[in-house]
């Protein structure tokens, strides 16, 4: 009693000559972190986001944004964030324009008649009722392209290949998918009838990988595909005989009206302030071609799966934890920007978000634009991570894509950085499939996700989301 007594004046002034920064330092109470430490021991006895990712794949399977798949996986989603008792679950609307596929393939007509492997790539128009024969004019990159005279190609398809290389953190694509998405602009500007790539992924098997393309405002309009990469060398080695190499493609592909899909929510409300929330989620729309299980069946299962746990603890957090499972990420993050137009008087209230879609790998590192002000909090969940094998990281990595529209707003994002060593072996191609998914590998990534969920909306303070104008 005496002590304290004694000490009384010296903390007052001690609190009078502290700086305001430091009064705001945000810091994650004890009890919090030995909750999270339960949940994430507790996470890693369990198959939840493995059943979650197997009924996904099973019972809905491809899910293109504005197909019949697209609405069966709304309906799982619902009900399965009800299953697995969520507070609160509901949808918000998201509307895009509708891409379809249809029959496509393709061949080498000469110098040596031979299939191609290929695939439209999404968004592109196809070759109106026709075959489309041409010759192919080779390119190793992007760049080599955009490098020769325009109307130069004569209504040749131009070929690019470059090859994507495998890293960890995934940086190859980032380096290559230039080609997929702005090659046939560039193309069509040069005068070429169509464009042809080698597929934006490092796997040698006889898969093309789709994905999305865009076509320049008032730019002419060509077909686009990719040729799978064992046929992208099969064309380099007919080329290295200096004879021309003709090839056919014929597709169906059109942009077809306009569809609404949803958002799909569902929530652990908060017991002190339910309006306040820690986002987490993936995106629950696919590429046609698989099952859609590594991009982003096992996002939208970690993080269903990291949620519900949460909802089985008898007390609930302090704020409420948001799980979202956005509509049509891969055709340009349409429900993430519509969930931050919808959202954007309340990105204060948008405490901090991580997404998971980078595959199913383990994840090895935590981290987090938050300010110095919120570090030590970000420090204090890493500690809790730490045992997962993940380590902290600062200064490096950045929002999931679906979080992009909201951290332009001047949401916090953290990132649970995944492995993705083999992630573009099987990205958007129809190897994307269950098999590709290890089940105790996605007990680690829950067991991250439950724990820095739990520890951000029991935070003291917040971790400085700042609205931004646009
Ligand atoms: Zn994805």
């Amino acid at each position: 009693m005496r002590l304290a007594i004694l000490l009384a004046p010296a903390l007052l002034l001690a609190a009078l000559a502290c700086p305001a920064e430091e009064a705001k330092t945000t810091t994650i109470p004890p009890a919090a972190a030995a909750v999270a430490e339960t949940l994430r021991d507790r996470a890693l006895q369990q198959d939840t986001a493995w059943d979650i990712v197997e009924s996904l794949t099973t019972e809905v399977g491809q899910r293109l944004a504005g197909t019949e798949g697209d609405a069966r996986a709304v309906a799982w989603a619902v009900a399965k964030f009800r299953a697995l008792g969520f507070d609160e679950v509901r949808t918000e609307p998201v509307t895009f324009p509708v891409w379809l596929r249809g029959e496509e393939s393709g061949e080498v007509l000469s110098p040596f008649p031979q299939p191609l492997v290929l695939t439209a790539l999404g968004g592109s128009i196809g070759t109106e009722g026709a075959p489309l024969d041409a010759e192919i004019v080779h390119f190793e990159t992007l760049d080599a392209l955009r490098a020769v005279p325009d109307d130069s190609l004569d209504g040749r398809i131009a070929f690019i290949s470059t090859r994507t290389q495998r890293y960890r953190d995934g940086r190859g694509y980032g380096l290559s998918v230039g080609s997929r998405v702005d090659g046939a602009s560039i193309a069509a500007a040069k005068g070429a009838s169509a464009l042809l790539i080698r597929s934006i992924g490092t796997s040698n098997d006889r898969f093309p990988h789709t994905g999305n393309m865009r076509y320049a405002e008032g730019g002419r309009r060509i077909p686009a595909a990719a040729v799978s990469n064992p046929d992208a060398d099969l064309l380099l080695n007919m080329l290295r005989r200096e004879q021309p190499v003709t090839v056919r493609i014929r597709m169906q592909a059109a942009t077809v009206g306009e569809y609404t899909s949803q958002n799909v929510i569902g929530e652990v409300r908060g017991s002190e302030l339910p309006d306040e929330v820690v986002l987490i989620g993936g995106h629950l729309d696919s590429w046609d071609l698989g099952t859609g299980a590594i991009d982003d069946g096992a996002g939208v299962a970690i993080t269903m799966a990291a949620g519900a746990l949460i909802a089985s603890l008898p007390e609930r957090p302090r704020r409420s934890i948001r799980v979202v499972a956005f509509a049509n990420e891969e055709q340009g993050l349409i429900g993430a920007r519509q969930y931050a137009e919808r959202h954007a008087a309340s990105i204060r209230q948008h405490l901090i978000g991580a997404e998971s879609d980078f595959g199913a790998g383990r994840i090895y590192g935590l981290r987090s634009n938050a300010p110095d002000q919120a570090w030590p909090a970000i420090e204090q969940i890493g500690a809790v991570l730490a045992p997962l094998g993940i380590e902290l990281e600062r200064g490096v990595g950045g929002p999931g894509p679906d979080l992009i529209p909201l951290v332009a707003r001047g949401m916090t994002w953290a990132q649970l950085a995944q492995d993705g060593t083999d992630y573009f072996d099987y990205h958007h191609t129809p190897n994307d499939t269950l098999d590709k998914i290890d089940p105790i590998a996605l007990r680690q990534q829950v067991a991250a996700y439950a724990a820095f969920a739990w520890m951000a909306a029991q935070a003291e303070g917040d971790f400085g989301a700042e609205p931004k104008g646009l």
